[in-house]
């Protein structure tokens, strides 16, 4: 089976860490900043927060931003669940805007008109959360006008998109948004098992997510609401959560991120290539946009919803790992259960008809990615 994503780990990796396994430190110790450091220099963002998962740092941007109850987030219903149940952990509501189905991102005027139905009813969100899909940034700019129009927060899922750019900016940066969440899950870009990180250009909200990664407590006395007792002393100031990253982990993370450029042109190669060899194959190849470079987390094309499911069968049983992002998060049990309801984001609902993402991966040779255009040709002939 030709997977649909698979992770690279060179030597140095290995051997970064085993240094750490032989280190008096493998956790709290100086791995974590180092891996800190390089996504800074990575995304030009002043602050970066290393936790245990992307959907970790989802959970503490929407804390630091002071989500609660009473309060609504706005995602894309085209995503992993996890932009949407940040908000749940916070005791928020959750509520959705369609995609633009040439990209399957948050469609800006999709957005601005349900902004405009929900200031005449007062029930604008607090936090939105576009989500960069496959790689590819949101319109980042219109998103970020919006924002400082109707005095929402913007929480960037970055969680395919570390390596993108956006204008002149690497994604990440936080140019038009308060943070921007990265995920190092293996079939991501850049991997450190299971990990995530939270960026930032403002440094109370890193100050308040450094605390939330890890209990709620400071060891810095110009923090703390009561004198200090002695040296020995902490203060927990209000409530976080043990979302600590290893410095195992990191040290991984941060001999990945040395591959950072060469991953995302490696991924745009293959992403060219599928665009060439698939010219003359009816399906719908991912859309781009001027002046974005897409991280290519995901290659997904859409074919002709009546031969979706035979084509995605097929497709499996030729070999090829096919994958389906996404189920439109709306429609799963436990959010239709809040009262959200089937029909509501038509574009969304055609997508989940008609998408598949073909494997992508960095070390793919281009004899698996012909194997795959050959099936999938197989699969729409037949
Ligand atoms: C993978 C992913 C997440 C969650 O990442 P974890 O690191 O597994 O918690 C969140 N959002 C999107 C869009 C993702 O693809």
């Amino acid at each position: 089976m030709i997977p649909y994503g698979r992770q690279e780990i060179c030597e140095e990796d290995i051997e970064a860490v085993v240094e750490v396994l032989r280190s008096d430190f493998l956790t709290q110790g100086p791995a974590v900043r180092r891996f800190e450091e390089a996504l800074n220099a990575a995304t030009g963002a002043s602050h970066a927060i290393a936790v245990n998962s992307a959907t970790s740092a989802l959970h503490i941007a929407c804390a630091a931003l002071g989500l609660g109850p009473g309060d609504t987030l706005w995602t894309s219903p085209v995503t992993f669940v996890a932009s949407a149940n940040c908000a749940r952990y916070c005791c928020a509501e959750v509520d959705f805007v369609d995609i633009d189905p040439s990209t399957g991102n948050m469609c800006p005027d999709s957005l601005e008109e349900k902004l405009r139905r929900s200031a005449v009813a007062g029930c604008l969100p607090k936090i939105v959360v576009p989500v960069h899909l496959a790689g590819l940034s949101c319109d980042m700019v219109r998103i970020g006008a919006l924002a400082r129009e109707y005095g929402f927060h913007v929480i960037e899922d970055a969680s395919h998109a570390i390596g993108g750019r956006y204008g002149n900016q690497a994604v990440g940066y936080c140019e038009h948004s308060d943070i921007a969440v990265f995920s190092f899950h293996p079939v991501k870009i850049v991997t450190t098992g299971e990990g995530g990180a939270a960026l930032t250009r403002d440094a109370d909200l890193a100050r308040r997510m450094d605390r939330l990664r890890s209990h709620g407590i400071t060891r810095d006395p110009s923090e703390m609401t009561q004198a200090p007792d002695g040296p020995w002393y902490y203060q927990q100031i209000e409530l976080g959560w043990n979302y600590r990253m290893t410095d195992i982990q990191a040290a991984l993370g941060v001999a990945q991120m040395k591959r950072l450029d060469d991953y995302v042109a490696r991924r745009n190669a293959r992403a060219e290539r599928y665009d060439s060899l698939l010219s003359n194959v009816p399906v719908v190849r991912p859309g781009r946009c001027e002046d974005t470079l897409s991280a290519f987390h995901l290659y997904v094309v859409r074919v002709d919803a009546d031969r979706h499911k035979t084509v995605f069968e097929g497709l499996r049983a030729r070999g090829i790992g096919v994958n389906l992002h996404y189920i439109p998060v709306h429609l799963q049990p436990y959010y239709r259960a809040l009262g959200l309801m089937p029909g509501t984001f038509p574009e969304a609902e055609r997508y989940y008809s008609e998408a598949i993402s073909l494997p992508l991966f960095p070390n793919m040779t281009d004899d698996e990615q012909n194997s795959v255009v050959a099936a999938l040709k197989a699969e729409l002939g037949g």
